[in-house]
């Protein structure tokens, strides 16, 4: 029986670093405030220098705060220690001990606890099931892959039950292949618990397929949180919008406002746009509008007139950027062996699907 898995609670957070040599300060987050539900999957992704890593640290206890509170269920514990915190973290380095075996590196920590015997046999061979590493459990960490490593790594965090488990950029030593078939093993692994966990990672597609919530961070800010869904379909800035995906940014003027639509112009045309959200808009308003390529058809018939400047096969999708009224979009046209394919300086037609129009 797991114990309980616990929510986590940012209040106003601030962190600030003061360089030793001139006693600048530099604030690597800045006053942000979230709230983890208990059981969820939510990963914190940005840029590098974001400050996700700052405020992972921040949870587990390595660094402290400068302002804010840090709550673990109903727990305050911004003078806890990380080893009395209920927080594990799974390192990229993964950190093992070299000289002790698989068993042992996994047991290590309910030996420190005191645990008995026989409970730290039955525990560390649950976990070592659970992770799909029976058999090896006398190998030495030299002797394994490094996606087998990063299972040990994985194990050992399990192993202590934690109320939060915490990933720092976990699969970032693996190769591509590697990295699906752990991503796919954590998120079987944290549903199966139901274990509360905070990722940390700046591989947009890793965030995506693992997470239940998506914490966008940027410059010691949160410019987002929402599920993977939202995030991509109704980015709440630029920087999201690029940060997420591929994204076609074009200028607009609205026209006129509907009971539920919007009338909009932009690359040269007048567009009606289903009205989303509830972001005041005015009459004669400049707006900014997000395309995705998979929003826009390419083909001999369409609503805009349209130039190739590149044809590109990538497999599963033909990408294109296309001159359509000065602008140049990128769009991506699915199943491209079974269509027409255009090639460079060919004049085509494009359309674009109004449901998939976002405005910022
Ligand atoms: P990355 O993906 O590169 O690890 P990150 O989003 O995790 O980036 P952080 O490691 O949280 O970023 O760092 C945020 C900012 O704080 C960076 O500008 C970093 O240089 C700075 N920083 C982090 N740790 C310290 C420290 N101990 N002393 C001074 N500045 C620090």
């Amino acid at each position: 029986m797991m114990r309980e898995s616990k929510s986590v609670l940012l209040e106003n957070i601030v962190k600030e670093y003061i360089s030793q040599e001139n006693k600048s300060v530099f604030t690597a987050v800045n006053n942000i405030s979230l709230k983890i539900e208990a059981g969820d999957f939510v990963t914190l992704l940005g840029p590098s220098g974001c400050g996700k890593t700052t405020t992972l640290r921040m949870i587990a206890g390595f660094e402290e705060v400068t302002s804010g509170n840090i709550y673990l269920g109903n727990d305050n514990v911004n003078e806890v220690t990380p080893d009395k915190r209920d927080t594990t973290m799974v390192f990229q380095s993964y950190a093992l001990f070299p000289h002790y075996t698989i068993y042992d590196n996994i047991a290590y920590g309910l030996k420190i606890k005191k645990m008995n015997k026989d409970e730290i046999k039955k525990k560390t061979e649950k976990i070592l099931d659970l992770v799909g590493l029976n058999g090896m459990e006398n190998r030495y960490p030299n002797q394994l892959s490094g996606g087998q490593q990063q299972r040990v790594a994985l194990a050992r965090a399990l192993v202590m039950e934690p109320g939060v488990l915490l990933f720092d950029e976990p699969l970032s030593n693996l190769d591509a292949k590697l990295r699906v078939v752990m991503r796919n093993e954590i998120r079987r692994i944290q549903k199966t618990l139901g274990l509360t966990s905070v990722y940390v990672t700046h591989d947009q597609a890793e965030a995506m397929s693992l997470s239940d919530k998506i914490i966008i961070m940027n410059k010691g800010n949160i410019e987002q949180i929402g599920t993977p869904t939202e995030i991509y379909q109704q980015p709440a800035s630029e920087f999201v919008a690029d940060f997420i995906g591929v994204a076609n940014f074009v200028d607009g003027v609205i026209d006129h406002i509907g009971k539920d639509f919007l009338d909009v112009t932009m690359l040269g045309q007048s567009i009606k746009l289903p009205l989303k959200g509830n972001k005041p808009r005015c009459e004669g308003d400049k707006i900014r509008l997000v395309i995705r390529p998979e929003a826009i058809t390419i083909g001999h018939e369409g609503d805009y007139d349209g130039l190739v400047e590149s044809s590109m096969f990538m497999g599963s999708v033909q990408d294109y950027t296309v001159r359509v009224d000065n602008e140049i979009l990128k769009i991506e046209d699915s199943n491209p062996i079974s269509k027409t394919v255009f090639n460079i300086g060919e004049k085509v037609k494009v359309s674009l699907k109004e449901e998939s129009i976002h405005i910022l």
